[in-house]
């Protein structure tokens, strides 16, 4: 008897090794983790994304993407397993915004150097992007403040003093200035800025396997670069630096240089069931 219990026993382990758990949604802007224990490798089209011990990976969906896209998980088994996602269209709002001060529009000649730097500051630090394997968001997420007013929605066109613009990459949540900013799942700080031109002071988090946050506009930053925290862990305060009408919270995520929208984040709940897609022996 005991023996046939062990055997049921190591049958249900086999079985439920070969499956493939996905939380989130494939849409433009959409992030989707997964889970595959004993996977030996996961790719996304042609691109081999990284897979940490407990068998989570991550990819997402920039916001101009569409067309189609193919996961493929190889097991140790030698079995595997292939889903596609399509992509529907996507409709964007249109915003306009004309209060802002003309600076920030087209800026002056006197800032471009300032400008230069910070850019050239943002690349050298994005280049730490895809180095962690280990998936730190596998703590899950939270809205990074309480409340609030969506200001600026996640991909909207934008329209400056009514000169066309690139779309909104982050959600604007307008609150009082000194509102506390936590970070939306467990990370490596690798960047804190100060006033630069655009972004102000700003905390970007890495999350591991190429999954980022941003937090911009702040007034005040609790972190140091380099530094490690918890999901929940506060990082700073909402404030009005850099190109601002007024305390808000920028709030943008990106897995490698796709624009992920930030509310999709809160739609993956680890805790809860995930989609189940069971490989046959
Ligand atoms: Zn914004």
């Amino acid at each position: 008897m005991k023996r046939v219990l062990l055997i049921f026993a190591i049958l249900f382990t086999t079985i439920r090794a070969q499956q493939v758990e996905l939380w989130g949604r494939a849409i433009p802007g959409g992030l989707i983790v997964g889970k595959a224990t004993n996977a030996v490798q996961v790719r996304l089209n042609k691109k081999a994304l990284k897979v940490d011990g407990a068998g989570y990976f991550v990819f997402g969906f920039d916001r101009d993407a569409k067309g189609k896209y193919l996961l493929a998980v190889y097991f140790k088994n030698g079995k595997s397993f292939r889903k596609e996602f399509k992509l529907k269209k996507w409709k964007y709002f249109v915003q306009r915004i004309n209060r802002l001060k003309r600076k920030f529009v087209t800026p002056p000649k006197k800032y471009y150097k300032k400008i230069n730097r910070e850019r050239k500051i943002k690349r050298e630090k994005k280049k730490l992007i895809g180095k962690i394997d280990t998936a730190y968001y596998a703590a899950g997420f939270i809205r990074p403040v309480k409340g609030g007013r969506i200001s600026s929605k996640f991909g909207s066109q934008r329209i400056l003093n009514g000169v066309p613009k690139s779309p909104h990459n982050g959600l604007d949540i307008a609150l009082p200035a000194g509102t506390k900013v936590r970070a939306m799942s467990d990370g490596k700080v690798i960047l804190v800025a100060n006033n630069f031109f655009y972004s102000g002071n700003f905390v970007i988090i890495d999350h591991g396997q190429g999954l980022t946050s941003s937090y911009l506009h702040l007034r005040k930053i609790y972190v140091r670069e380099g530094e490690f925290v918890r999901k929940g862990e506060i990082i700073g305060e909402v404030g009005s630096t850099g190109r601002a009408t007024g305390p808000h919270l920028h709030w943008s995520v990106m897995w490698y240089k796709n624009r992920i929208d930030p509310n999709e984040t809160l739609k993956i709940k680890l805790n809860r069931k995930p989609k189940i897609y069971a490989v046959k022996n």
